[in-house]
């Protein structure tokens, strides 16, 4: 399976991915607490952020009913350090390659928990809290909203986190099951 994973991820356009380090995958308070202070404003403000996507031990719950994973991310180059368009359109086709990823592991895997990199952004204003997701299917928390510490996973599951000045990353990550008996 995670070579057919790991072809899908090259015809989706990522430039690199790596087989996730699954103890890694160990949602963290530290994490949360970043979330908690809202550097990014999502904070209580989407079903796919924190608290509506669910409570540390939830998240770690979801994750251990997977027993493998693919990491993916998408590298752009950017002018300076300020060329906040290039970071933009970086994280939209990150976004937009994940999004069709994903789907396409769904139909090989069956179940598959995707994580993405920020905030859900399929609907111009997010419904929440007044009223039900309009995407329940297609919307995606974070790998930091589920308290990953991204640079974390990435470090252990082989990849880098920064691939140096003029650069920006975005990753992803979708699990699975290798074994029908993971719950
Ligand atoms: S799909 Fe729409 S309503 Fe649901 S979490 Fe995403 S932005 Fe919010």
């Amino acid at each position: 399976m995670i070579e057919t994973l790991m072809a899908l991820a090259a015809e989706n356009g990522f430039s690199h991915w790596a087989a996730a380090d699954m103890s890694a995958l160990t949602p963290r308070q530290d994490v949360r607490d970043m979330c908690c202070a809202d550097r990014c404003g999502r904070w209580n403000a989407s079903w796919s952020c924190p608290p509506a996507c669910g409570t540390l031990e939830q998240t770690a719950a979801d994750i251990r009913r997977f027993d493998a994973g693919l990491v993916v991310q998408t590298t752009g180059a950017l002018a300076d350090e300020f060329d906040y368009a290039a970071m933009e359109d970086i994280q939209r086709r990150h976004k937009r390659s994940f999004e069709s990823f994903a789907r396409q592991v769904r139909l090989l895997t069956g179940e598959c928990l995707p994580l993405s990199a920020g905030s859900c952004t399929l609907c111009r204003r997010c419904t929440y809290p007044d009223r039900p997701c309009r995407f329940p299917q297609r919307r995606m928390a974070s790998m930091e909203a589920y308290g990953l510490l991204v640079s974390d996973v990435c470090q252990r599951s082989g990849l880098g986190y920064y691939y140096g000045t003029g650069t920006m990353t975005y990753t992803s990550c979708v699990l699975y099951k290798t074994k029908n008996e993971v719950t």
